[in-house]
């Protein structure tokens, strides 16, 4: 059986004042029944971890770079976050896609650099709107998922993250059927059947428990419903 995990995505958003959030979630969820992820910005990772430690919370990343160590101003490696605390990384995000120009073969190169630090990686595939449109989505985050998972990638070291780009905070989200299409599809694909399929784009406490119940679904990553311990809650509680 796959692991089932709720991940939070709070992307460039959250300062000290949010790791109160944490305490609320950590206090409401002692002994959640899946795995309970909060990927912070990397300033508050250290600070989550640390609050985190002796509960069932996990903490991670939003992106690493491939190397080690060096020069490469701004950037962080897989290594520093899991010495931050962090046990995975999110990669290949569609805004890291599209605000940083990441392709495919980059994302791969960074997964390998994550399994190498002990993280888990997980990895996001998603099609646009004019994609969808196009009827091409299975195509798409097939490619993607091809191109973006790296040799030597199994259950225990990648997750996978369908997240259509045109759901992401926008409050629209697919038909449960459009859900099931992809995730069946990816379940086919992926090179090790035990891997984790989260669904992402617009999750909240409403609908979790709908998606929650297509079967090749087994957790979500969360963005604006993860910045709430309520809401985030909510959602672990639907799973
Ligand atoms: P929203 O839940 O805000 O739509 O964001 C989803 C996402 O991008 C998580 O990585």
């Amino acid at each position: 059986m796959p692991c089932k995990l709720v991940a939070g995505n709070w992307k460039m958003n959250g300062l000290r004042a949010d790791l109160d959030e944490m305490r609320a979630l950590i206090a409401a969820h002692p002994d959640p029944d899946c795995g309970m992820l909060i990927c912070p910005p990397a300033t508050l990772l250290a600070p989550m971890a640390d609050l985190a430690q002796g509960s069932r919370l996990l903490v991670g990343g939003q992106d690493c770079h491939t190397a080690k160590s060096g020069a490469h101003t701004g950037d962080l490696s897989a290594d520093m976050l899991a010495d931050a605390g962090a046990r995975h990384v999110i990669l290949g995000h569609s805004e890291r896609r599209a605000d940083h120009g990441e392709g495919s073969d980059l994302v791969a190169a960074k997964a390998r650099a994550a399994q190498e630090a002990g993280l888990t990686a997980i990895i996001c595939v998603g099609e646009t709107e004019a994609q969808r449109d196009a009827g091409t989505t299975l195509e798409v985050v097939l490619g993607q998922l091809l191109e973006s998972v790296p040799d030597g990638a199994n259950a225990g070291n990648t997750v996978i993250a369908y997240e259509p780009v045109w759901a992401i905070g926008t409050g629209r989200t697919p038909t449960l059927e459009q859900i099931a299409e992809v995730h069946d599809a990816l379940r086919a694909a992926v090179p090790d059947a035990e891997m984790s399929l989260l669904y992402g784009g617009s999750v909240k406490p409403g609908n979790a428990a709908d998606i929650f119940a297509l079967a090749n679904v087994d957790g979500a990553l969360v963005g604006g419903a993860s910045l709430k311990a309520s809401d985030f809650g909510a959602i672990i509680a639907a799973l």
